[in-house]
């Protein structure tokens, strides 16, 4: 006699206890809430999530589709399982999500639906109502050390300060924004929604230019008991900038950058690096910048000397060869003039070191 096992409950075949179908049928393969609720300011897109917003500009329904797969639980027994979520609105406030679910039980193809209500919230942001009301926390006042920055720098801080800014609130800080940018006399005046930001722009435009900065503050009035301060950052550009050609120590000096209060340069004769105080920066001879170098061909040359073309003078000139500067006949130098000196310029691919983005 072949003793077979049978489903406890149908009867049918079953090797082990209850049958696929009969566990399919007791099962429950999909568990979603019944509501969810998603939050979104309407002025920039970002959304709540556990009691804080975060930076984003997806739309509602991903939103909404985002929030219901984040509560979704499967059987555990179901194989290759496909979940496919669908959001239909019903009215601005008020969507309706379709989840389904498909897999194998055991043997058996199986399906399951859900529905759950979304509502959506959309109140504005703390940051954009602080921007809607002109707040501020700090103003970072960009200026030079004798008379207004150039045009071409100021325009480079005030993309410096965007970058910052928007690195600040991707970490984290809620109130970076700049409210305003103001051209003044001097130079700029950035306004902006947090001290925290307004810092984190002076260290960039610094990294980048180099000089130096000071702190202020002003208690403008008191909230809730507590003081509210006002900051002023005075961010000091410094004379020089990268590419200047200066005289100090009694040689010819390339800027190639900052380092934190040094001013970082390759001595143009010998290529060695030399590095200058903020002091010794302030009083060094300006020769020219290299980005109004003027060009010539050379016609010779030797270890120490190369033979060029002026452009203006159509003359054949001589110049020391910088260390660097490696070229020869039919090659362009860069070279820039000064008390009629003609001064060749090392090209800046082979200075290493400090190299400027
Ligand atoms: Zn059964
Ligand atoms: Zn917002």
């Amino acid at each position: 006699m072949i003793h077979e096992s049978v489903c406890p409950r149908c009867g049918e075949p079953s090797p082990l206890g209850l049958c696929d179908r009969c566990r399919l049928g007791m099962a429950v393969l999909l568990q979603t809430p019944d509501a969810v609720e998603v939050t979104a300011c309407p002025v920039c897109g970002s959304h709540l999530v556990r009691g804080r917003w975060q930076k984003g500009d997806k739309p509602i329904e991903d939103l909404i589709s985002d929030a219901v797969a984040g509560e979704i639980r499967v059987h555990q027994d179901l194989l290759d399982p496909e979940i496919s979520i669908s959001v239909n609105k019903k009215n601005p406030t008020q969507y309706r999500v379709t989840v389904t679910l498909s897999g194998e039980f055991g043997e058996i193809p199986a399906e399951e639906e859900r529905t759950v209500a979304a509502t959506v919230r959309r109140p504005t942001c703390e940051r954009c109502s602080r921007m809607a009301g002109r707040y501020y926390e700090a103003t970072v006042q960009v200026r030079g050390s004798a008379g207004a920055p150039a045009p071409e720098a100021l325009e480079e801080c005030r993309k410096i300060a965007e970058r910052a800014t928007e690195t600040s609130f991707e970490r984290g800080d809620r109130l970076s924004f700049i409210q305003e940018t103001k051209v003044v006399k001097g130079g700029i005046d950035l306004v902006v929604g947090s001290t925290q930001q307004g810092r984190s722009i002076a260290r960039a435009i610094h990294d980048r230019f180099g000089g130096s900065s000071r702190e202020s503050y002003k208690l403008v009035g008191a909230k809730d008991g507590k003081n509210i301060h006002r900051t002023s950052i005075l961010v000091r550009l410094p004379r020089l900038k990268a590419g200047d050609l200066i005289r100090a120590r009694g040689a010819f000096l390339e800027v190639r950058g900052f380092e934190g209060k040094r001013t970082a340069c390759r001595s143009l004769l010998d290529g060695n690096r030399v590095y200058l105080s903020n002091e010794e920066a302030e009083d060094v001879l300006v020769v020219g910048n290299r980005s109004s170098a003027e060009r010539g061909v050379v016609v010779a040359a030797d270890r120490n000397v190369l033979e060029f073309l002026d452009p203006v003078s159509y003359r054949t000139v001589s110049a020391s060869r910088p260390a660097l500067l490696t070229a020869g006949v039919g090659d362009e130098v860069e070279f820039l003039r000064f008390r009629g000196e003609l001064l060749l310029l090392p090209p800046t691919e082979r200075i290493e070191g400090i190299e400027r983005s």
